[in-house]
């Protein structure tokens, strides 16, 4: 038996990937693209709308209804040993991605939250629009990402959630193919800028701009060290968040890995 999609589906998502692996459902489409990366050909992209086992970080799980989210995984190939401080920015980059698409598509509000959830903060449902998840191999880059496309409120899996219909699109501007082809529209050539850029630092100017996490008062629950308190100020050299704590008797602390909330003022 085989799930695999005629060539003729997806055709706007297919103009940008013409080998686009289309499931009509896939246990994880992360999964199954780092099992594949020794052989996969660069920017190989392996897609859904019916992921029936996501993943998140830290073995969390990402939910969706049967058809009504994208899930999309594309391989960043890289030949040897990858640049430690390059490889730090590609999961803000995909982020980026996925911001610049969902507000292309209509979301005007979306912004990044560090280092790579897509957030809407105002308006009457707000919440977390879209998930990505990088993962390395040693062949390449895997980056997941999962886009709550048509699911109505009491169908999302928490009440943190949101999806693009319930920012007020229509279900067909929220259809998979024009939402796949929209965040491939922006990831493939972000993707080759992160490639060339001559320093990797030159990516912040890229990044911070989209970066709703910038100013605000942020809670990180780091993992095997004290709760922190502080002001996100912006972004080091490697892409790790700068938190300059509450007490300013304490220096500012550079973020790698950890649980980052936006406080409210209030
Ligand atoms: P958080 O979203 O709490 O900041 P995180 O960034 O670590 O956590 P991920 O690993 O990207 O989150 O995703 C897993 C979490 O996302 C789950 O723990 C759950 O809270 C949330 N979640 C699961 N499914 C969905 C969905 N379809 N839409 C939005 N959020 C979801």
């Amino acid at each position: 038996m085989t799930d695999v999609a005629p060539s003729d589906s997806m055709p706007f998502s297919r103009a940008l990937a013409p080998a686009l692996d289309w499931r009509a459902a896939c246990a994880s489409t992360n999964s199954e693209l780092v099992a594949r990366a020794a052989d996969a050909p660069d920017l190989a992209v392996l897609a859904t709308d019916t992921q029936t086992a996501g993943r998140g970080r830290l073995d969390r799980v990402w939910s969706t209804p049967p058809g009504s989210a994208l899930a999309v995984s594309v391989l960043v190939r890289h030949e040897g040993a990858p640049d430690p401080h390059r490889l730090g920015w590609l999961p803000l980059v995909a982020g980026v991605a996925m911001v610049r698409a969902v507000r292309a598509l209509g979301v005007a509000d979306a912004r990044l939250k560090w280092p790579n959830d897509v957030l809407v903060e105002s308006g009457p449902a707000p919440g977390k629009l879209s998930g990505l998840l990088t993962e390395l191999t040693p062949h390449g880059v895997v980056i997941g990402a999962g886009l709550n496309l048509t699911a109505r409120a009491d169908e999302l899996p928490v009440p943190t959630a949101t999806s693009l219909v319930l920012q007020g699109l229509a279900a067909e501007e929220a259809a998979v193919d024009r939402a796949l082809a929209a965040y491939l529209e922006q990831l493939l050539p972000l993707v080759a800028q992160w490639r060339s850029v001559p320093r990797p630092a030159d990516l912040r100017g890229i990044v911070e701009p989209e970066l709703g996490t910038l100013g605000r008062a942020v809670r990180v629950d780091r993992p095997g060290a004290a709760v922190l308190i502080g002001i996100a100020s912006g972004l080091d050299d490697d892409g790790r968040l700068l938190v300059r704590p509450a007490d300013t008797t304490e220096p500012t602390i550079a973020i790698a890995a950890g649980d980052v909330t936006h406080l409210r003022y209030e």
